[in-house]
């Protein structure tokens, strides 16, 4: 384990009140922990530590860890905000699988549920003629809805989407990158889980 890539390990990072609120990089989690703005979370024991308690942890030989002179520094997975208690609203963000939660797995024309390898992204205002890939010019349309409305308006094919599409009301709390996701994160995030977007 290279000291470099190790510091760039995500850490997740949890308000006062154990709300996960954003990821970061250990290397700001330990800038954070120095600072006293933060303790290292042991993920499971939920013991918190400060950074002088946290580096008398030895890191067994398999964990991530960061190496000193003397010392094998364990990587904080979760650290806590020590003064920080509010939760941030983000937007939500334009993405395939937020359409799909939005519609529901449902072809927004026909009303059937038929699988998500049968549905597909239908551009109301079609993409041949200016329209957007927006929340309100996207819905979800099945395989056979889709080929027959081809590149017209729904006005155009004769068909009605089953209601006005806009941007979901939900926010989600943060993003994180598939890839970045850590086991040990699990338990923190079990509650917040569904508003968590992974962003491909
Ligand atoms: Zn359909």
């Amino acid at each position: 384990m290279q000291t470099t890539t190790a510091l760039e390990y995500p850490a997740l990072v949890l308000n006062r009140s154990w709300v996960p609120i954003r990821t970061t990089s250990v290397r700001d989690a330990f800038c954070l922990m120095i600072r006293g703005a933060a303790r290292a979370v042991e993920p499971e024991t939920y013991r918190t530590y400060d950074f002088d308690s946290w580096t008398e942890i030895l890191a067994k030989e398999h964990e991530p860890h960061v190496r000193t002179v003397r010392l094998r520094i364990r990587v904080p997975e979760v650290i806590l905000l020590t003064m920080y208690n509010k939760v941030p609203e983000r937007e939500v963000v334009f993405s395939r699988r937020n359409l799909f939660k939005r519609d529901k797995n449902r072809c927004q024309f026909c009303g059937k549920r038929p699988g998500t390898s049968e549905l597909t992204i239908d551009h109301i205002v079609p993409r041949s003629r200016g329209g957007k890939s927006t929340w309100t010019n996207c819905v979800l349309a099945c395989v056979e809805c889709n080929a027959r409305k081809g590149g017209r308006t729904p006005h155009e094919a004769r068909m009605v989407v089953r209601s006005q599409p806009g941007k979901p009301a939900w926010k989600p709390h943060f993003t994180i990158r598939v890839g970045e996701f850590r086991q040990s994160w699990k338990d923190f995030l079990s509650e917040a889980y569904w508003n968590v977007e992974l962003q491909e």
